[in-house]
């Protein structure tokens, strides 16, 4: 085996871009890759970072109808018939959370193709984990867009896990908003389970992802939902997905594990009430390494939400990263607890970040605060959990 973990990148997915007023920024791309490269835990001159190609309209089609991809396409002209602007709410593309821009089109087949490239490179033996950070747009519906998402690339990517490999996938989304727009589109695929750990429906977006969708027809019992309560905390979010997560690995035994790593269950995090640590976001990636070791070993991982882009995206996906690749700064700071971020990194951004970046890839959690309801919430956080592996337990 070459290398044994890919970290895939195309910089034209920094123009996955919705204006400068807009949450969704992929400026923590960069912020991202020029932490770990301070690390020394990347090596953008190394085969192990790969340069994906972007995917064909085929590809797109098996997720997404033709009426939409043919909007989508006309939408992108730089100056598209007045006609079709009137339209754009009926697919989600109009002012509001997903507003289209020039270009579309192309930009997002080609972020597609990153996560298309990352299952390729995992099944066909080239490595056994492949990162693809500009990934993760998961609330994207097979005829609309939503929840800043074009185009749906982890359910593309599975897709052709399924047609080209015969693959039994599971896809786990760690996104604090739950993974609609994937659970649509696998809901009755029996090859195909889907968990998601994310901040109850009742107050935040996309508003689904209760314990009792469970998949319909054949794929009934191949669907899980772990909605939590507003302020959960570590603890309890980690018994929730720990739980679940192994459960569900040893009954669907899957051939490759997709997940996803929206970082905005942090308790910085301005678009959710979660109230999680950096300590989730060292703990889950090692989680997932542990569950794909049950079965295959193959495991794709990608990108997602995550709107604190100075002081929590870059340390989040650093650490995914330094997991896959199993990189010694993880010991390290298992064993002590903390280490300090890269000085050359701190110096390089700090004038340019809105807050104080911290100094340590974990966080002091005195700083975060408590919840003094924390044990109420434990509790409800348990009793979801019972409901939503009810059938499994
Ligand atoms: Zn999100």
């Amino acid at each position: 085996m070459a290398a044994s973990a890919l970290f895939i990148h195309h910089p034209d997915n920094l123009k996955y871009f919705f204006g400068d007023t807009h949450p969704f920024n992929q400026k923590r791309l960069d912020l991202t890759i020029s932490l770990l490269r301070a690390a020394n835990a990347l090596d953008v001159d190394d085969p192990t970072f790969h340069i994906p190609p972007a995917v064909d309209d085929e590809l797109l089609a098996s997720v997404h109808t033709q009426e939409y991809l043919s909007f989508v396409k006309a939408l992108s002209e730089q100056t598209p018939d007045p006609t079709l602007l009137s339209q754009a709410g009926k697919y989600g593309l109009d002012d509001g959370d997903t507003p289209h821009f020039p270009g579309m089109h192309d930009v997002t087949r080609q972020v597609v193709g990153g996560s298309v490239s990352a299952v390729e490179a995992v099944m066909s033996g080239r490595t056994c984990h492949a990162l693809h950070l500009g990934g993760g747009l998961h609330h994207a519906m097979a005829n609309r867009a939503g929840g800043f998402c074009i185009y749906n690339d982890a359910s593309v990517a599975i897709s052709y896990a399924r047609s080209r490999y015969k693959a039994k996938v599971l896809y786990v989304d760690t996104d604090v908003h739950h993974g609609d727009g994937v659970q649509m589109s696998f809901y009755t695929d029996p090859s195909v389970c889907t968990f998601s750990i994310h901040e109850t429906g009742k107050y935040l977006f996309p508003g689904t992802g209760y314990a009792h969708e469970r998949g319909e027809g054949e794929g009934f019992g191949t669907c899980f939902n772990m909605p939590v309560e507003p302020y959960t905390e570590d603890e309890s979010w980690l018994e929730c997905f720990t739980d679940m997560l192994f459960r569900i690995v040893d009954v669907f035994q899957p051939d490759l594990i997709i997940s996803q790593h929206g970082c905005d269950a942090h308790a910085w995090d301005p678009l959710a009430h979660v109230h999680c640590s950096m300590d989730i976001y060292l703990q889950m990636p090692l989680l997932l390494q542990q569950a794909a070791e049950r079965c295959s070993g193959r495991w794709v991982a990608l990108g997602g939400g995550g709107y604190d882009i100075w002081r929590v995206v870059p340390r989040a996906w650093g650490l995914l990263w330094l997991v896959m690749s199993g990189h010694p700064l993880v010991g390290e700071l298992l064993q002590h607890g903390n280490a300090p971020l890269p000085e050359a990194w701190l110096e390089r951004w700090s004038p340019y970040s809105p807050s104080r970046l911290p100094t340590a890839w974990l966080d002091d959690k005195d700083a975060l605060g408590s919840i003094p309801r924390r044990e109420e919430i434990a509790i409800k956080n348990r009793q979801t959990k019972q409901l939503a592996m009810q059938f499994i337990e």
